[in-house]
């Protein structure tokens, strides 16, 4: 159900709009080959986990944005302000919005959180604007903005193919607990997909063992399916995936492997609790880490 919130201010109203969107992890991620349109095709499994971004959205003349993050860009860089002007073109409608986003989803991770981001803020808009749009229309924009868009749109667990775009929703229960470690250094996507090599071809048959292995819900088989074809692109260049890898695994986790176009790495723990213990034993001044929940609900959410 989503609420609007009045804030009044004497003569003027406004209303408002707060919410939570949550990042993801790729439980396994196969490139099955370039396309002539220069991208790659892809297989993955696409999992929403706790930890969100916020974004308040406030009923404005103009289309402005503010972030806690004075590294992020507030402009058409920004993909909240791309999505924003996506919308709002595409509903010819001429109302703005004051957009605050407080970033906790680290940047340029391969946590996805700039197209979490996107999705909330096309949603939050269509419902800040009382566009009365279904998810499709939403879907159609989220796509243009980019591969892990439309996932956003759904949350829980979804594999997607194509570019990333297609997808089919995954039964998303029991939760899981995972650990995600990353290190300082940001990965740019472009630059990773960019550089892997032209004989890099799987065969989709790691996508369907780790699907069977969630469905058997037994840990230790989901562990040993976890896999990422990034990880020999990145690898070379940044031994310090492995080392985390290693120390995640040495720690005790189930299974380990990086996240979309990394460097984060995610490991599989037995509960809350391991996940807990995980992150404490591997946070180090180099890695930051947070023990999470995989989500079952969608990925945005409005919130008090
Ligand atoms: P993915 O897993 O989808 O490849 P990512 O987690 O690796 O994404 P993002 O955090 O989404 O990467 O950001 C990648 C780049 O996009 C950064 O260089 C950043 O400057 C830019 N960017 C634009 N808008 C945002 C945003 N709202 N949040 C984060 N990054 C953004």
């Amino acid at each position: 159900m989503i609420r609007f919130y009045a804030l009044s201010r004497r003569s003027r109203a406004a209303r408002s709009l707060t919410l939570r969107t949550s990042a993801k992890v790729n439980l396994v991620l196969e490139v099955l080959g370039k396309r002539p349109d220069g991208y790659h095709e892809l297989s993955t499994v696409l999992q929403a986990v706790d930890l969100f971004d916020r974004l308040v959205l406030e009923e404005d003349e103009a289309l402005t944005l503010r972030t806690s993050d004075p590294d992020l860009p507030t402009d058409e860089a920004n993909l909240v302000v791309r999505a924003a002007r996506l919308i709002r073109e595409a509903a010819g409608v001429s109302r703005g919005a004051r957009i605050t986003l407080d970033k906790q989803i680290p940047v340029a991770a391969g946590l996805g959180g700039g197209s979490s981001d996107a999705a909330a803020t096309l949603w939050g808009l269509a419902q800040l604007w009382g566009l009365g749009w279904g998810g499709e229309r939403l879907a159609e924009m989220a796509a243009e903005l980019g591969m892990d868009v439309p996932f956003f749109l759904h949350g829980g667990r979804a594999l997607a193919t194509g570019r990333g775009e297609r997808l089919r929703p995954l039964p998303a229960a029991p939760a899981m607990s995972l650990v995600l470690v990353k290190p300082r250094f940001p990965l740019s996507t472009r630059e990773v997909y960019g550089r892997v090599p032209p004989g890099l071809r799987d065969d989709g048959a790691r996508t369907g063992a780790l699907i069977r292995a969630l469905a058997s819900r037994d840990s230790s088989r989901v562990a040993a399916c976890l896999y990422n074809a990034l990880e020999v692109v990145v690898g070379p260049a940044y031994p310090e995936i492995s080392r985390i890898k290693r120390a995640l695994l040495g720690a005790g986790a189930l299974g380990s492997v990086m996240s979309g176009s990394g460097p984060t790495v995610l490991a599989l723990a037995r509960s809350a609790e391991h996940a807990r213990q995980l992150r404490s034993r591997v946070t180090t001044t180099a890695w930051s880490a947070w023990a999470v929940r995989t989500l079952a609900a969608p990925a945005i959410r409005a919130v008090k």
